[in-house]
């Protein structure tokens, strides 16, 4: 792709109400653009990485099993009456149709999918299943703010998973807890698992938090392993950790990034979904559903990978593999052409380049691709190409490199293999 193309611009202008560095760096990077108050335009760049994001998590929960549909989002008002879930949920969105018809933006979707796995689910020999989408949802937050962390409309892969007994749901949601994990990962973040209310549905919910000062939550945890919100905390800091009994209980502010629920038969009662046992009588169905916000993830690795010249993107998220930037000189005709070879032969291994062609200033570049945050710098100019090499730069790094051209698609292959291991 070339950068003179792309419509959609770096900003030297900081967004004047930016309260976090995602709200910042995004908009300033060319990312997304504001349309209201938690409401946002992804930009090419930006639904790069966005879709980075949900095709790690699509992997993972393909991983699991898990398979994907697309639920609408527009829901009619009937299954929340039946769940009692219209008058409970304060930020649901509600709209009246034609004929005063009431409806809902979904805001989750326990509603939709319990009925729609139960037209196909009748046996216990149809259990276990998953399905999960990925999806808008919309919830009327009272405080939308910090960019893409808490968003009127966000992005949210949310999965449902149907058992029939107790012991194999929580094979299964162990077996969710790694997969979350690995998108984490995948993703550059570092998430602790923390014990966290279960709302109206079991005593524990489990959530994903990501530790870093601009999060909105307070965990409690010890280097064991134990972890509580404070929602629900029943340490406070300096305490000896109640697992392990050596550690100390530290707090810390924390973005949640994930939250996985038992949700035992709270919805499936609800609409009296029962399948036939191996004895031909009705059993109950255990159900249990996991949340990630694609949109907050991409926020988040923002506020944890950034420096005071911009994004620093883990390879997982970054929108291109390879910036490469080629510097004019005397003769700009002969550096365009080199720099155009030298992105073909990339492409030709796979990977994804962002090329700065513009007739512009090299100082001007340079601090372009900061602020974008591509893990690796490729500069082509007319002192390289006298010698022969191109300018090799970490995102990250002040340590530059001059490499020699013949040995530079060996190097980014192996570049990329030990990011990827
Ligand atoms: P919070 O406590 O932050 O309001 P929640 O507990 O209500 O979130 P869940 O219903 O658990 O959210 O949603 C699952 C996931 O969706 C969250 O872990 C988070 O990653 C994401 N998410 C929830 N609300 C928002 C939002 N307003 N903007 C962006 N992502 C969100
Ligand atoms: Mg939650």
């Amino acid at each position: 792709m070339r950068y003179s193309q792309l419509f959609a611009k770096t900003s030297k202008t900081a967004p004047h109400d930016a309260d976090s560095a995602n709200a910042r760096l995004l908009v300033q990077g060319g990312y997304t653009s504001q349309l209201a108050a938690g409401i946002y335009t992804y930009l090419p760049l930006g639904l790069r990485v966005l879709d980075k994001i949900k095709n790690v998590i699509r992997e993972e929960m393909n991983a699991l099993g898990a398979q994907e549909v697309l639920m609408p989002a527009l829901t009619p008002k009937e299954p929340w009456t039946t769940t009692g879930r219209w008058d409970e949920i304060d930020v649901l969105f509600k709209l009246e149709g034609h004929g005063g018809k009431e409806y809902a933006l979904g805001s989750t979707h326990e509603e939709i999918v319990t009925p729609l796995v139960q037209q196909f689910v009748k046996s216990y020999k149809d259990l276990p299943t998953s399905v999960y989408q990925i999806q808008d949802k919309f919830r009327n937050e009272p405080r939308a703010k910090s960019g893409l962390l808490r968003g009127r409309e966000f992005s949210m892969k949310d999965m449902y998973s149907f058992h029939l007994t107790e012991a194999d749901f929580e094979e299964y949601y162990e077996r969710a807890k790694e997969a979350y994990f690995n998108v984490y990962r995948r993703c550059g973040l570092e998430a602790l698992i923390v014990e966290a209310s279960g709302g109206a549905f079991s005593k524990f919910s489990h959530e994903f938090q990501v530790l870093t000062e601009s999060g909105e939550d307070l965990v409690f945890h010890c280097t064991c392993g134990f972890a509580q919100n404070k929602e629900i905390a029943e340490v406070k800091e300096g305490d000896t950790c109640p697992k392990c009994g050596e550690g100390t209980i530290k707090a810390d502010k924390a973005i949640e990034v994930g939250n996985i629920f038992p949700l035992k038969s709270r919805f499936t009662d609800a609409f009296d979904f029962k399948v036939a046992g191996p004895d031909g009588k009705p059993q109950s169905v255990l159900m249990g559903c996991y949340g990630i916000g694609p949109s907050r993830v991409m926020g988040t690795i923002v506020e944890v990978h950034h420096d005071d010249k911009g994004i620093v993107w883990p390879r997982g998220a970054a929108p291109f593999d390879i910036h490469v930037v080629s510097i004019g000189g005397k003769d700009p005709d002969k550096v365009l052409a080199a720099a155009e070879e030298l992105v073909k032969d990339i492409e030709g291994c796979g990977l994804e380049v962002l090329w700065d062609d513009r007739d512009a200033p090299p100082g001007e570049k340079f601090a372009d691709a900061d602020l974008i945050g591509i893990p690796l710098r490729l500069i082509v100019s007319e002192k390289t190409l006298a010698k022969d090499a191109v300018e090799w730069k970490e995102r990250g790094s002040e340590k530059t490199d001059l490499l020699p051209k013949n040995d530079l698609l060996d190097a980014v292959r192996a570049w990329v293999g030990l990011r990827v291991a």
